[in-house]
């Protein structure tokens, strides 16, 4: 018997779904032009009768784009901080969030007593997708409570009743060890931190002499857990029972899909509070949910006071997987495929970075470890005519005549399946960088060390 953080909403059947979200953005249209400046300058233009009845009547409100956001946050004064899409006073604001900043100039965003209350009860539905319950021990390695997986993801696992023990900040091995004295049962952690884990977790075994408790591990954070060979190397080196994927966006809701007993694609969990539309990224068309699909995730906050957004690009893609599941669920089921901000174009035609890490990872499986990296000249490069650099990590130890035969192996089949050619260089095991937030699979040559601000170790 399946259960469910929202029994009702999570199996009511989708089209009712967007139906009831539809009739919340309706109510809140015209006091969002009021509230915000943002919306009163993008939403100009409506009728103060407009009523969206439907997933479809979205596609008559203007898209929200991040640059939309930077210029609103450009406008912040003492009495709004947070620029024009402000939407509530300063003494309603209880607390700040920061983007990573991976991508630029660091985003803000604020949230009220029930902004906070909505992430929590939102997030706790993520994490109850994934498998936590309220008797598990997590470890949250986040080491940055500002980002929106710091606290919020906190206050999610708080709301669901499990044991937070947040460990983030502190050094990797301090961090293992805590983790077998705490008798931590689930980790919240990139996929590449899950894959050092999965290394180094025997020998902290024996250190301490304490079994291990853990059976859990949600990946967030970076996609990649889609992965079949991935999954194999984490789960079989942690001896895990559960292995989920999570993601959300922390300009909208820091989680919002979590994979379901499954693990075969995330679910919408964010229903009660956030409508999710799918479009096509070039024409912005709103797509229908149907298996299959990709397209672009476009969010709408119909319950955020403090920094609401309407129709907002994530320049996410993604494939719908199902829109029918086993567990019961009716949200749709889909996989990351990329993000714009990642995805280059060689001699014209776009390529996502994943799709090279994901031939790659799984042709050579075994000969080559589940991580990869790719170099830009500059921050503001996309389009490459020549080559791309790529680095791999050898799984075993090779000799120059070996390694080289495996590059030239790994850039044929790269060239013969997605027509892009490139450099291979491969590293020993452990040469790319594995950090417990965000990890760029695009690293660039004339920056800062490739280990970046959000590989806090
Ligand atoms: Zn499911």
């Amino acid at each position: 018997m399946a259960e469910y953080w929202n029994a009702e909403l999570e199996t009511m059947p989708w089209v009712d779904v967007e139906r009831w979200q539809a009739e919340q953005v309706t109510a809140m249209l015209v006091a969002l032009r009021q509230r915000s400046r943002l919306y009163a300058r993008l939403h100009a233009a409506l009728r103060d009768d407009l009523a969206v009845r439907s997933a479809a009547d979205l596609a008559a409100l203007p898209f929200t784009l991040k640059d939309d956001l930077r210029i609103a946050q450009q406008a912040a004064s003492d009495a709004a901080p947070l620029g024009d899409n402000q939407a509530v006073t300063r003494a309603d604001l209880v607390q700040a969030i920061s983007s990573s900043g991976t991508t630029g100039q660091p985003l803000y965003y604020g949230l009220s007593a029930r902004d906070v209350e909505v992430f929590a009860d939102a997030v706790a539905n993520v994490w109850f997708t994934a498998g936590i319950r309220s008797d598990d021990v997590v470890a949250h390695l986040v080491g940055l409570p500002m980002v929106a997986g710091g606290l919020p993801y906190a206050d999610g696992f708080r709301r669901l009743g499990a044991t937070l023990c947040w460990l983030g900040g502190f050094p990797t091995e301090r961090i293992l060890r805590e983790m077998r004295h705490l008798r931590v049962t689930a980790l919240l952690a990139t996929t590449s931190f899950a894959l050092h884990l999965a290394e180094q977790w025997d020998a902290v075994g024996s250190e301490t002499g304490i079994v291990s408790c853990l059976r859990k591990v949600i990946g967030g954070g970076e996609p990649g857990l889609a992965q079949p060979a991935l999954r194999r190397r984490i789960a079989g080196g942690l001896a895990l029972t559960h292995l989920r994927e999570t993601m959300g966006l922390g300009d909208v809701m820091p989680s919002m899909w979590g994979e379901c007993e499954a693990e075969a694609g995330m679910h919408f969990n964010a229903q009660r509070y956030v409508m999710v539309e799918l479009v096509d990224p070039d024409s912005g068309a709103t797509l229908p949910w149907r298996d299959g699909t990709t397209g672009e995730l476009v969010y709408t906050t119909f319950a955020r006071d403090a920094t609401p957004v309407v129709r907002y690009r994530s320049r996410d893609h993604a494939e719908v997987i199902a829109m029918r599941c086993a567990c019961g669920r009716t949200s749709p089921r889909i996989r990351c495929i990329g993000r714009t901000d990642d995805m280059l174009i060689y001699k014209g035609m776009n390529v996502f970075p994943t799709a090279i890490r994901d031939l790659v990872t799984a042709r050579f499986a075994g000969r080559v470890e589940p991580l990869l990296r790719l170099w830009k000249e500059s921050a503001g490069q996309v389009r490459f005519d020549g080559a791309i650099a790529v680095d791999v990590e050898a799984s075993a130890p090779l000799d120059d005549a070996q390694r080289a035969a495996l590059a030239r192996g790994i850039e044929a089949a790269v060239r013969t399946q997605l027509q892009v050619r490139v450099a291979v260089t491969v590293l020993d095991r452990g040469g790319l960088p594995r950090g417990v937030y965000k990890n760029a699979i695009v690293a660039v040559r004339d920056a800062a060390p490739a280990a970046g601000k959000d590989s806090k170790r």
